[in-house]
C-alpha cells in the first residue's frame, strides 16, 4: 500500500476510516422523518460525482486509512447503472467492510449484481411490519415489495440483513415489538434507530423519538436480551440477542448515547463535498477541485482539511430543533 498520504486523523485523535457515499440524492420515497413532505430541490446531474469520480474518491480515502464504505443516498437503487459501480469498489483489498443502505423497493431486482460485485453486507429500512402504517411514514404501499426481497436476500445468503428501523413516538412504537419478535425466526438484525430531529422535515410534522432505553425495557419483557460482545466494525450499536435467537437486536442512539466520542465517519455527499458531521452544516467542496484538474495530494489536503473540521460533538440533545440546510437525503444519513 502507497504510504504518502497522511492518516485521516481528527482534532481530537478520532482516527476517521469510515466514509459513508451518498451516491444521489434522489429518493423513490417520502418517508417522513427524512424528507419534506413538498419534496426538495432535486440536483442536476452535472452536479452529482460521477461513478469515475466516487471511485477515484475511495481510492484516494482507502489510502488515507480509510477501510469501512457504505453506500447510501437518497436511494442508491434508484442512481442509473449503479450495478456498474459496485464491482469498481470492491476491488479495494483494504476495505473490509462494504455495505449498502436501501429501502428495498428496489432491492429485489438487484441482488444478483449486488452479490456477483461481492458486497455481502445490506442495511434495509423498515420501519414497521403493518402495510397501512408502512404507506403512511412512507408515503408509497410498498411494504410487501420490500418484505420479499429481504427473503430473496436472506435465501441468496446476504448475511448479515439489517433491518433498521426509526422509531417515531405515536406512529410505529407499537411495531417495535412484532419487529424485534423477527430475530426469533431469522437470522435479521433489527436495529432501533432514535428519531434525530433536523433541519429534514417540516418543523409541523412535530415528530418525536423514543428513547431506546425505553424500548429495551418494553422488548425486555418478550425474552431475555443477552448483550452481544462488541466486533471491530460494530459502530456505535449496542447489541442484543433473545436467548437462543438466531437473530440480533441493536440499539444505535444519537440522542440519549451520542457515540460522537468514538465517531469515525466522513460523509460524501452526493454533489461531492465531504462532511465531517451529520449535524454541521460545515462542508468541503471535492468535486469543483477535481474538475478543475486536482492531483491526488491536493485533494488529500481537503481531506485533512474535512478532518480538522470535524465538531468534537453534535449539539442535538440540547438543541433539538437544530436546523440544517442539508437534507438528509443528500447527505446519506
Ligand atoms: N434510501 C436508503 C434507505 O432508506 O435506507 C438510504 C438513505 S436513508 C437517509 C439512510 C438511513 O437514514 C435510513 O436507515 C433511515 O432510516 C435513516 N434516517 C433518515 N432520517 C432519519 C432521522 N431523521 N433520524 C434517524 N434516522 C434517519
Amino acid at each position: 500500500m502507497e504510504t504518502d498520504h497522511p492518516r485521516l486523523i481528527d482534532a481530537y485523535h478520532r482516527q476517521l476510516n469510515y466514509l459513508r457515499i451518498s451516491v444521489t440524492d434522489r429518493c423513490n420515497l417520502r418517508c417522513r422523518y427524512c424528507t419534506p413532505a413538498q419534496g426538495m430541490d432535486k440536483l442536476r446531474h452535472e452536479e452529482i460525482l460521477t461513478y469515475e469520480e466516487i471511485v477515484r474518491v475511495v481510492a484516494l480515502a482507502v489510502k488515507m486509512g480509510v477501510n469501512k464504505i457504505r453506500l447510501t443516498g437518497g436511494e442508491p437503487l434508484v442512481r442509473k447503472d449503479v450495478d456498474t459501480l459496485l464491482p469498481c469498489l470492491t476491488r479495494f483489498p483494504e476495505l473490509e467492510d462494504i455495505s449498502l443502505t436501501t429501502n428495498g423497493i428496489y432491492l429485489s431486482d438487484h441482488l444478483e449484481s449486488i452479490k456477483a460485485s461481492g458486497i455481502k453486507r445490506i442495511n434495509i429500512s423498515l420501519d414497521t411490519l403493518n402495510p397501512r402504517i408502512y404507506e403512511s411514514i412512507t408515503g408509497f404501499d410498498g411494504f410487501h415489495q420490500v418484505w420479499s426481497a429481504i427473503h430473496k436476500a436472506a435465501d441468496m445468503g446476504f448475511d448479515p440483513i439489517k433491518l433498521n428501523t426509526v422509531v417515531l413516538k405515536g406512529i410505529n412504537e407499537k411495531d417495535v415489538i412484532e419487529l424485534a419478535d423477527l430475530s426469533k425466526t431469522y437470522p435479521f438484525h433489527i436495529r432501533f434507530i432514535e428519531y434525530m430531529p433536523g433541519g429534514f422535515v417540516d418543523p409541523g410534522a412535530r415528530l418525536c423519538h423514543v428513547p431506546n432505553s425505553t424500548l429495551k425495557q418494553r422488548l425486555s419483557k418478550y425474552g431475555r436480551l443477552v448483550p452481544v460482545p462488541r466486533a471491530d466494525m460494530d459502530g456505535p450499536t449496542v447489541r442484543f440477542k433473545f436467548e437462543g435467537a438466531p437473530g440480533e437486536i441493536g440499539f444505535i442512539s444519537p440522542l440519549t448515547h451520542h457515540f460522537c466520542e468514538t465517531c469515525n465517519r466522513l460523509r460524501l455527499t452526493a454533489n461531492g463535498h465531504l462532511r465531517p458531521c451529520l449535524f454541521s452544516d460545515w462542508e468541503v467542496d471535492l468535486k469543483t477541485p477535481m474538475r478543475e484538474g486536482a492531483d491526488d495530494a491536493r485533494l488529500a489536503r481537503i481531506f485533512l482539511q474535512a478532518a480538522l473540521n470535524k465538531p468534537r460533538s453534535h449539539k442535538l440533545a440540547s438543541t433539538p430543533s437544530v436546523s440544517l440546510s442539508g437534507k438528509m437525503s443528500a447527505i446519506g444519513g
